[in-house]
């Protein structure tokens, strides 16, 4: 059976020491969020997910939900764990204070977040969904709406969820067929079916708050012509109370191979009555606010599910003897060493532990762009939205895809032992492998950064990555104890700017370049974005030990040494799958695949 620790000395290390600089609780607001404050609440955060949620995890993947007419009935143990979560308050941290909520940073949520889905990610998806909800209808939905909805919501009486997705269409939403009739009094009148929707039904909350595109009366073709509602299962009364059912119903639950304890469902919109959220054929705006925070979030999955991954398998290493080390018998007496002794081992414990530390520092770091683009004014507000906007499809998409191959790689140390069940292995990969798909495939992320936010403002995203980075690495090189670390990075980052000026050129002559050379750009980007993190912890570890020795820094500096010797390398690669253009795959007949 697999095991759970919050991983909370590195996000101390995190938040305290990597993000110390950032002084986000100087922003407007967050000044009650100390590094004290953040730790106490931490360690309250890890024990629910390792007492409340993880005993939850393996059960629930057992046991999925149920659907009896038109009912869905999550896991055994689900309900209770959900009303104690919420009672205890823990929906509040993150939402706004003008609803109840406690406003903690998003730098913090980066770390919360993450044990949620190490412990139990299809419990966490509910709450997700809720909070993304909340974060469309604060920032678009009318004063009315904010106060009828945004307190229940806040506080987990109340569930959300985002409806997109129909059977005919998942990326290309231009398609959608829901559509919305004007009501009689003022309200829309909502009629479609979505497939696939998250939390869609459940007895968790009371109600469940559904944000559905639509098609309104006279709406232009295409994408330009959708629009936001806000659907609730249950109308509301005057007195805020939850009325009559609203014509909103689920017919059937999907079986899937991961995230089983997380209810999948086919809504039916018949005649349910809506709400407009922001402007009528705008609705994709108010939607990307939400799909912004919930692909941060799913970035997150990937995260907490290779933690989980890179603990238990660095447990069974040490435990499960087979063969003897190359150099020797290390364990003489045993009837032979165990399995970490092997450098293959070692190659892959290292590999998940480098991907998994670097991705909750580089998660951290971007975070605090969050935070700053939330609560700062003027030209640092902007140069922050910037930034999110940039590295949000890499977050979720580098993520995801390292979090699926770190689970991956969790199963291969277990050997025929991942593959078993009840050794909870195999789970973590079931469960990451739709994190690669949902929010958006990581096609489409690759998509949206080389086709969107590249070209955005001229440019100018690029900017607030390349200009410090750039200055960063040549600092470094110029110090002795960094510069070994600092060369690979400079090198990639090298290639990364070449690759960014191909792109931008090849793309004007011909789009098929752009598209051809997305996901190995998104990866060259992620691997060089990491490295730059690795790169400052290396520094702040080197800083550390040069008082004396201690293993945690000792073991990060190792780690950050092995991603740029072992790792960061595959950019070469990356760089010539780019540089070799779209030819090989755009002149391939369609009749011969
Ligand atoms: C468990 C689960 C939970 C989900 N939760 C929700 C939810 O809560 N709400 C919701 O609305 N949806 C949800 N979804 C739907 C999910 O977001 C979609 O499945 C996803 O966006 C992909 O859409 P699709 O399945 O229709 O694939 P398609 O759009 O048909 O794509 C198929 C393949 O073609 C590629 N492709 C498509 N178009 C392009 C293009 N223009 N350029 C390059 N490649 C392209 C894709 O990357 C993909 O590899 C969920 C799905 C699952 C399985």
């Amino acid at each position: 059976m697999p095991n759970y620790k919050a991983p909370l000395r590195d996000m101390q290390f995190v938040y305290d020491e990597l993000l110390a600089s950032e002084n986000i609780n100087q922003l407007p607001g967050m000044e009650e969020f100390t590094p004290e404050t953040i730790h106490a609440v931490l360690d309250e955060a890890s024990k629910i997910c390792e007492e409340l949620l993880f005993p939850l995890n393996r059960t629930g993947d057992e046991e999925g939900c149920h659907f009896d007419q038109g009912e869905v009935t999550v896991p055994k143990g689900f309900y209770e764990a959900y009303q104690e979560y919420k009672e205890a308050g823990w929906p509040t941290l993150m939402a706004s204070t003008e609803f109840g909520g406690q406003g903690f940073p998003h730098t913090f949520y980066m770390l919360f977040g993450e044990m949620l889905c190490s412990s139990n990610l299809s419990f966490a998806m509910y709450p997700e969904l809720t909070y993304g909800a909340c974060n469309a209808i604060s920032r678009f939905g009318s004063d009315e709406i904010k106060q009828k909805f945004m307190p229940k919501m806040v506080a987990g009486e109340w569930s959300g969820t985002m409806c997109l997705t129909e059977p005919h269409c998942g990326t290309d939403l231009a398609q959608i067929r829901t559509y919305a009739e004007n009501g009689s009094d003022g309200h829309y009148s909502i009629t479609g079916s979505k497939i696939f929707i998250s939390a869609g039904e459940h007895k968790l909350t009371e109600n469940i708050v559904h944000l559905v595109l639509a098609r309104a009366p006279d709406a232009p073709e295409g994408i330009k012509g959708i629009s936001l509602f806000l659907v609730p299962k249950f109308k509301i009364n005057d007195d805020g109370s939850v009325g009559d059912n609203n014509s909103v119903s689920c017919g059937s639950i999907e079986h899937k191979m991961g995230i089983k304890a997380s209810s999948t469902c086919t809504m039916n919109f018949d005649g349910a009555t809506g709400y407009l959220i922001g402007t009528l054929h705008k609705g994709m705006e108010a939607m990307f606010e939400m799909m912004n925070s919930a692909r941060l979030g799913v970035g997150l999955q990937g995260v907490g599910l290779a933690e989980i991954s890179y603990q238990n398998a660095v447990e069974y290493a040490n435990e499960r003897l087979q063969g003897r080390a190359l150099t020797g018998a290390k364990f003489p007496d045993k009837a032979a060493d165990p399995i970490i002794v092997h450098p293959d081992v070692r190659r892959m414990l290292l590999t998940m532990r480098a991907y998994t530390e670097g991705a909750r520092a580089m998660g951290g770091w971007i975070a605090t762009y969050h935070d700053k683009d939330l609560k700062s004014s003027g030209q640092e507000k902007i140069d922050a939205e910037e930034m999110v906007a940039l590295m949000t499809p890499i977050i979720k998409a580098f993520f995801t895809d390292i979090g699926f191959e770190v689970t991956n790689i969790g199963m291969q140390v277990f050997g025929g032992h991942g593959f078993i069940r009840e050794n909870g292995m195999e789970q973590y990969a079931r469960d990451a492998r739709i994190t690669q798909i949902y929010e958006g495939t990581n096609g489409i992320q690759a998509l949206d950064l080389v086709g969107r936010k590249l070209p955005r403002r001229m440019g100018r995203l690029l900017r607030h990555f390349f200009h410090p980075i750039q200055n960063y690495i040549d600092q470094k090189l110029e110090e002795p104890n960094l510069k070994t670390l600092a060369s690979p990075l400079d090198k990639a980052f090298g290639r990364l700017q070449r690759a960014t000026g191909f792109i931008a050129q090849q793309s004007m002559k011909n789009p098929d370049e752009a598209g051809a050379a997305a996901s190995d750009y998104l990866r060259l980007f992620g691997l060089v974005s990491m490295g730059y993190i690795w790169l400052r912890m290396a520094e702040i570890a080197t800083q550390q030990l040069a008082d004396g020795e201690d293993p945690f820094y000792q073991a990060k500096l190792d780690t950050a040494t092995f991603y740029m010797e072992r790792l960061l390398p595959q950019n070469s690669t990356l760089f010539a799958n780019i540089m070799s253009g779209s030819k090989t795959m755009m002149s391939f007949k369609a009749s011969s695949f």
